[in-house]
């Protein structure tokens, strides 16, 4: 991944990269001009997160350091031969998406199991479908989900490499908050999600996720920069902001490049202590 990707990915998320001006000893430490976009304003929000160009560099670095770090995807730490798993998950999606279980089905379009890589080591979940989610049958494919992508990359996870799932398979009418009875009648097929993919770490995106996830009505900002973990295999869980959240103010996407950064490193070290 080239320097100007990487900060084009950073700019994706909208934090933008302060340049110093030509003269100055740190303007006499850039690469040659043209190598990347100077300053970069993302078209649609303002205003943008700025961080110094050593602050740029590091997440720069930190993007390639990912990409070269992130193994080839491994077999799940299961014994279950692959044909059999690939079986399950089949007969686990086919639940899904004819599950009764919750009066969601009845205003659905359809039910929105989950996206990507079944052996991947990163699960990301999410609250619920919206509407272009509802309609497509792929959670994140919205705005939200551009969004994702964007986070994702800057981390140097391409979305079709890691899992993405949602607490809830049915949008919820007008997009509100799952009622504690979806989450309990939906929250066992997350589970069985889980245990067939058996994640290295899980991101959890948003209050209602991480809440739900973690039993608790404890603030996503206490939430944040802890490693918590989930269900019977103690998966590492890490909490970050909602892409929702984050277009409605991108002032905190700040933090959320801290969450994603923390995140990287729990993934970096935890695949050490594996080796
Ligand atoms: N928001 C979510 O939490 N999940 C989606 O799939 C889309 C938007």
């Amino acid at each position: 991944m080239d320097r100007a990707q990487r900060l084009e990915y950073l700019q994706a998320i909208g934090i933008d990269v302060w340049v110093p001006r030509p003269g100055t000893a740190a303007a006499a430490l850039m690469p040659a001009p043209g190598a990347a976009p100077a300053h970069a304003t993302p078209a649609d929000e303002a205003p943008a997160v700025t961080v110094s160009v050593d602050a740029a560099a590091a997440a720069a670095d930190f993007a390639a350091d990912i990409a070269a770090d992130t193994p080839a995807p491994e077999s799940p730490a299961s014994s279950t031969p692959e044909p059999e798993l690939e079986e399950q998950w089949e007969a686990l999606r086919a639940e899904v998406l004819g599950c009764t279980k919750c009066a969601l089905h009845t205003t659905r379009t359809q039910g929105v199991f989950g996206v990507g890589n079944r052996r991947a080591d990163w699960l990301v979940i999410g609250e619920a479908p919206g509407a272009e989610e509802d309609r497509q049958g792929e959670p994140f494919v919205g705005r939200a989900g551009q969004l994702l992508n964007a986070m994702l990359r800057a981390i140097g996870l391409q979305r079709e490499t890691v899992f993405i799932a949602n607490v809830l398979k049915s949008r919820p009418p007008g997009n509100r908050d799952p009622k504690p009875d979806e989450v309990a009648a939906c929250m066992p097929y997350l589970m069985r999600q889980i245990a067939l993919l058996r994640p290295k770490l899980i991101l959890a995106v948003g209050r209602i996720a991480a809440q739900n996830l973690l039993a608790t009505d404890v603030s996503l900002a206490r939430l944040r920069g802890q490693v918590h973990t989930f269900g019977e295999l103690n998966t590492p869980l890490i909490v970050t902001y909602h892409p929702a959240y984050l277009l409605r103010t991108p002032a905190d996407k700040r933090k959320a490049w801290e969450d994603l950064k923390f995140a990287r490193t729990v993934f970096r070290r935890l695949a050490s202590q594996e080796s």
